[in-house]
Formats: structure tokens, C-alpha cells, sequence
């Protein structure tokens, strides 16, 4: 069996293999190993995406479950704010789909897959990751995987990380928790339009969804960030949101589960380090989502691609030091997150905020909306483009003066 490799990689999800394709893609021979017996299993988020997904990393169709078009936020109280955003402007992706499809293409590229195969520790050598401890899940072999390099892809578990040190620990970053269902016979008043609900009751410091996948489909849930030290159950916010909510119980009165999904999102900050001697840390494993939105796949997708790169250049140059590393570190600030504070501080704001707060917010935004400067701001706003300068603008004033109001005079 072969046991050298120029790169390993932990984990099998959107991060760990992109950058497996990149990697193999440029002739480096590349092991992947995932503990789940099947890619995309357990599904722990919704799926939700822009259309830059897609095109951007030469997705199938095969992904895609649903078009959306446009969003509707509906306050604590129950004001709806419905808008149409741009035809094809995002999708709900098949999220096992995603995953197997990417699988395919890593294959496709010469990467060798082992799973269920468990990363458990790093194997140092002179101050080095220099390659992996791993234990087989059926069968129970312990097996020792030597590379020049390793990328830690193991989302919030975030191993490798933790081993040597680079991971601050849980209980120092933000992190929240996703509960949702997969149902059928959801009525929507929109097939094509997510549906996002504010307030203390239906997700405190997060929000509710319901994002449609076709069909009468759809995912829906809650996300809470985790503030205080109190006991989060999302469960039963989940319950309360199906069958209390004014709102929602009535669109899911017919509604029946097919699926049940939960998940931890670390939201942030994002780390300041990433690299380490021999090592790259990727994905949720780096806290590389929005912090905003908590939108993940397709930033840690480039964040994998970004990875992928500079583990090419690192085998070529024979340099998988730390400092020849660090260009990953700055590429992802420049390419992926050049406005990161500002998102940061998007999702701290939101999470201060108390119901009455957000009814005038959702006023705002009905307004804000109502112009076509107005309406592209709040695109770039979720997109997660959106940059101080944006508020500043001629051609946005109209916008900014919506905006202010919403954030407040303190970030001007
Ligand atoms: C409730 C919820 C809803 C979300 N909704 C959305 C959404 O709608 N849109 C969006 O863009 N993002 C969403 N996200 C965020 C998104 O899911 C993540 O950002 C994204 O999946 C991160 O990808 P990743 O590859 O870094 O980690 P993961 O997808 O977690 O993949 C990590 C992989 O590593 C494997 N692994 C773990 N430990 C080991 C180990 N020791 N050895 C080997 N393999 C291991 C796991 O089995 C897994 O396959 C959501 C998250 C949550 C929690």
C-alpha cells in the first residue's frame, strides 16, 4: 500500500476537495481521507448559494435543485418586505450532490480517496506536520500517511489545527448552531424566493429560513449564534418556528419531514493564522465563512482553490515552510475577504439587536429597496462585497442614507 504523498488532505467537504483538484490537477500526488462512509453525508447545512458558485468552479447543473430569484424578510412581529432580486441570482444546491460531484472531479484528477478513514493526529518531524496518524473506521487499522504537506479540511472538528496549536479553541471564537428540516408540502407564496425571519423568538442573534428546493420542497430552519453561555437547544426553536410562528405555521401547516439537519458554524473571527511548518488549515476548519450570513460553500471553495495553488508552489519549490506558506494567509485576506472587518462587525451589530430594533430595520430595508441604487447595495451588502467606500458614494447616495439608519451613525 502506498503511504508517501507530496499533500495530504483532512477532509472530504467543498474546502478539502477543492483543493485536492488543484493539487492533483498540477501534478502533485495528492491523498484525500474522509471519515463520513459517504461524501456529503450527514448534510449539515441548507444548501443556500449565488450563482458565482456555479460558474466560477465549473459546477454541473446536476447541483442545482432550485432557481432564486429574490428574498423576502419578514420581521419579529410579522411585516413582510418581499423583493425580487435578479432572475438566476442564486440557487439551493443538492448538497450531497455537491459533494459526490466534486468527489468525481477529484478522482477525475489522480487524488486517491480513503474513507470512512479518520484523521486523528499530525506526524511531526523537526518542528513539521510531515504527514498523518489515521485510523481506518471499518476494520479499525491504525495507518501512518507521510507527505510534505497536510491541509486540515475538517470543518468545525478542525483536528490537525488544534493538534499543533493554531486553532484558538472553541471557546474562543463565535460559533453558531443550525437546526433544520427538509420538508414537502410547503406552501410558498414565491417558489423562487428564500424567506428569511428575524426576532428573539424565532432564532435570537440568527435568523430563520425557509428556502425552497422545488416541488412544494423545502429546508427549514434556524441559526443561533452562541453569545452567552446559556445552553442553546435549537430544536425546539425549530419546533416553535413550525408549529407556533404565526407566520410560518401557517405556510407549513401541511408540511411533513423528509430530513433532519444540524450543524455548528464557527462564524468567526476569522484566524490570523493559517499556515503553520508543513501545514495549511482550510474551510470551517480557519473559520472562513460570511461572518455576516454565515454563507460558507462557496468562500471556502476558493479559500480550498487558494489552498490547492500554494500547495502546487510550495511541492515545486520544495518549501513548505511556514514562511513560504504565509502567501495563502495573504491571498484569502485579499482575494476572498478584503472587507472582512466590516462583515464582522455586520454580524455583531445584528446580533445586539432586540425586536423593536429589527422592525425598524425591516422598514428600512423596504425603503432602501425601493431605488435601484438602494437595491444593488443590499446585494453587494450580502454577497458579502460590500466595502466602506460603498457607503460614500454619488451614485449610492440614496442608499446610504437608508444604511446609516440601519447600521447606525457609529461605523460612519
Ligand atoms: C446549519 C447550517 C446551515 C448552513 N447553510 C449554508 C448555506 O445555506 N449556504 C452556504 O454557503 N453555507 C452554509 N453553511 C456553511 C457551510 O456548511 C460550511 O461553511 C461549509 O460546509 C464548510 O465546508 P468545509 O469543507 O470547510 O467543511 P465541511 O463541509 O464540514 O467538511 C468537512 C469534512 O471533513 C470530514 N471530517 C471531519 N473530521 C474528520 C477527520 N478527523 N478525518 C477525516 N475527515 C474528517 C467531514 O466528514 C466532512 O466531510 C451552513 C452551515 C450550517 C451549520
Amino acid at each position: 500500500m502506498k503511504k508517501n504523498f507530496d499533500v495530504i488532505i483532512a477532509g472530504g467537504g467543498p474546502a478539502g476537495l477543492s483543493a485536492a483538484i488543484i493539487a492533483a490537477r498540477n501534478k502533485c500526488d495528492t491523498l484525500l481521507v474522509e471519515s463520513s462512509k459517504a461524501f456529503g453525508y450527514p448534510i449539515h447545512d441548507s444548501g443556500a448559494t449565488f450563482s458565482e458558485a456555479i460558474k466560477d468552479f465549473n459546477l454541473s447543473k446536476g447541483v442545482i435543485t432550485n432557481r432564486i430569484d429574490g428574498v423576502t424578510i419578514v420581521s419579529p412581529k410579522g411585516y413582510v418586505v418581499s423583493t425580487k432580486l435578479g432572475e438566476g441570482i442564486g440557487y439551493i444546491l443538492e448538497r450531497r450532490e455537491l459533494n459526490r460531484e466534486l468527489a468525481k472531479i477529484a478522482a477525475n484528477e489522480g487524488v486517491e480517496i480513503k474513507m470512512p478513514v479518520k484523521a486523528v493526529s499530525p506526524i511531526l518531524s523537526n518542528g513539521f506536520v510531515a504527514g498523518l496518524q489515521t485510523k481506518e473506521l471499518i476494520g479499525g487499522d491504525n495507518i501512518e500517511y507521510k507527505s510534505k504537506l497536510v491541509i486540515d479540511a475538517t470543518g468545525v472538528n478542525a483536528v490537525i489545527a488544534k493538534a499543533v496549536g493554531i486553532h484558538p479553541g472553541m471557546s474562543n471564537i463565535r460559533w453558531a448552531i443550525g437546526a433544520e428540516y427538509e420538508m414537502t408540502n410547503v406552501e410558498l407564496d414565491n417558489p423562487n424566493f428564500i424567506e428569511l425571519y428575524f426576532g428573539s423568538q424565532i432564532a435570537p442573534s440568527g435568523y430563520g429560513w425557509i428556502f425552497p428546493k422545488g416541488d412544494g420542497v423545502a429546508n427549514v430552519g434556524v441559526g443561533i449564534t452562541h453569545i452567552s453561555n446559556e445552553r442553546i437547544n435549537p430544536f425546539k426553536y425549530l419546533s416553535r418556528f413550525i408549529k407556533e410562528y404565526p407566520v410560518t405555521s401557517k405556510k407549513l401547516k401541511n408540511a411533513q419531514p423528509l430530513e433532519y439537519h444540524v450543524g455548528i458554524l464557527p462564524i468567526g473571527p476569522m484566524f490570523d493564522q493559517i499556515v503553520s511548518d508543513g501545514l495549511m488549515i482550510v474551510g470551517d476548519a480557519a473559520c472562513q465563512v460570511s461572518p455576516h450570513l454565515g454563507e460558507g460553500i462557496r468562500f471556502v471553495m476558493k479559500a480550498g482553490e487558494i489552498a490547492g495553488e500554494v500547495a502546487v508552489d510550495a511541492i515545486n519549490k520544495n518549501n513548505t515552510s511556514k514562511n513560504n506558506l504565509t502567501q495563502y494567509e495573504k491571498q484569502v485576506k485579499k482575494e476572498i475577504y478584503p472587507n472582512y472587518r466590516l462583515l464582522y462587525k455586520i454580524h455583531e451589530y445584528a446580533c445586539s439587536k432586540d425586536d423593536e430594533s429589527w422592525e425598524r430595520t425591516i422598514k428600512h430595508i423596504e425603503n432602501l429597496i425601493e431605488s435601484n441604487s438602494g437595491k444593488k447595495l443590499i446585494i453587494k451588502a450580502v454577497r458579502g462585497d460590500i466595502s466602506k467606500w460603498d457607503f460614500f458614494t454619488n451614485t449610492h447616495i440614496l442608499a446610504f442614507k437608508g444604511i446609516k439608519k440601519i447600521l447606525g451613525q457609529k461605523w460612519m
